[in-house]
């Protein structure tokens, strides 16, 4: 057992379910804490730090067991980051439409001329898993240093059996190889590849693809999406994926309202990602919802000069709200919670208090990880990162930079400073 005292602040939302609405702002906050973690890596008790009542805890599991203490030296700790949306298995770069956007031209603009996912396609199908595994890695062990713990991995640049195999070999070679923890999910309809009409390739997906590689991903995704897959071919999809044990979320109403908030609710989604043209009845869907949690990715917003999701809405509607980075070679290049963090605050007025939330408990619930990740307390994973913060306020204030000193996972120091 491993007890991690002198903590000066522990902020952590409470829960095993999203928190919605008004309920995101409750953030737990306890001073001089001290965590105490099992062999297992889950937490026995957590608390303020009075230690005969922490070592009581600990002793009335089994006897006397040796307890190891490692001062947190008066660091603010805050629960890892969950990002819950990323496609950070790819090959190559797209650093050219960047530049092209920012000369003026749209996305959709730069897709039509071959460039889009289009490119990163032809990039991954040259390289092997090998290759793209190496690549990737970088940007996850990168994402651990900046405080996440837990990341969602999607395929989708692939558009084969063999090519979205790579990919999904890739992500599970950096779950086994790197100490991130990692979700999986199938997006083979991410976009339609040349030679192939669109009909065909649903076809493809749902007859080939899925009982191919579904026991490799968690969850299938689907680009629901003016110019890319419609509501009718998404259900055809999911619902396919789902006859094969699989769970579902969606990409919806990023560059139009094409009722992607009420098919992800309909289909019984984890989570609804985007929503920048959200339409009032897909918020009203949301926060009726079952499990449905609605994923803002403001780094993509800030990254194609488009305005941000309404996030002030969908809270004040009732709904839960994740953030997530999305992360990607073409539209939101950073692999940087903390920095997604910030823009929550400043670019969609939420508090710090609703956006660590979003970072953590909601996620892992857009993860079906509620249960067991994304906040601080008694039999949860110890999953947390130590800050040299005076509060959390501080965390979205200083913007673009790291005030990260050690990050845990399962009870051990994975990245950062070692502790004693
Ligand atoms: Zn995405």
């Amino acid at each position: 057992m491993r007890l991690f005292y002198n903590i000066r602040t522990l902020y952590t939302p409470l829960g095993r379910t999203a928190l919605r609405g008004g309920k995101m702002r409750e953030i737990a906050e306890i001073d001089n804490a001290a965590i105490l973690v099992g062999d297992d890596g889950r937490i026995v008790n957590i608390g303020p730090f009075v230690e005969e009542e922490l070592h009581l805890a600990a002793f009335k599991t089994e006897e006397q067991l040796p307890i190891e203490t490692i001062d947190c030296r008066g660091l603010v700790a805050l629960p890892g980051f969950v990002d819950s949306h990323t496609h950070c298995v790819f090959a190559g770069e797209r650093s050219k439409e960047f530049t092209m956007r920012a000369e003026g031209r749209s996305y959709q603009e730069i897709a039509r001329m071959g460039g889009g996912i289009r490119e990163s396609v032809r990039q991954v199908r040259e390289a092997s898993s090998e290759e793209i595994f190496q690549h990737s890695k970088r940007f996850v062990e990168r994402a651990l240093a900046l405080g996440t713990t837990l990341m969602e991995i999607k395929s989708g640049y692939g558009l084969s059996t063999e090519d979205e195999r790579k990919l999904l070999q890739a992500a599970s070679q950096i779950a086994e190889e790197t100490a991130m923890e990692v979700v999986t999910t199938y997006l083979g309809a991410h976009a339609v590849p040349n030679g192939i009409s669109q009909s065909e390739y649903v076809r493809e997906v749902c007859t080939n693809q899925l009982p191919a590689l579904h026991s490799m991903a968690e969850f299938c995704d689907v680009f629901m999406d003016e110019g890319y897959f419609t509501k009718e071919e998404t259900i055809e999809i999911c619902t396919a994926a789902k006859k094969l044990g699989m769970k579902i979320r969606l990409h919806a109403d990023e560059l139009a309202e094409t009722n992607g908030a009420q098919t992800a609710v309909e289909l019984g989604a984890f989570s609804a990602d985007h929503l920048l043209k959200v339409s009032d009845a897909g918020i009203v869907a949301l926060a009726k919802s079952e499990h449905t949690v609605a994923t803002l990715l403001p780094m993509t917003a800030l990254s194609l000069r488009t305005p941000y999701a309404p996030a002030r809405k969908l809270i004040d509607g009732g709904c839960a709200v994740a953030i997530a980075t999305d992360c990607n070679p073409g539209s939101s290049m950073s692999e940087n919670m903390q920095f997604v963090f910030t823009l929550a605050v400043i670019g969609m007025q939420m508090s710090p208090e609703e956006a660590l939330t979003a970072a953590t408990l909601n996620g892992a619930a857009a993860l079906d990880r509620a249960e067991t990740h994304g906040s601080l307390e008694r039999n949860k994973v110890a999953d947390f990162v130590l800050y040299d913060i005076p509060r959390l306020e501080y965390l979205p204030y200083h913007i673009a930079m790291s005030d990260v000193v050690s990050v845990i996972k399962h009870g051990e120091v994975v990245a950062g400073e070692r502790l004693s």
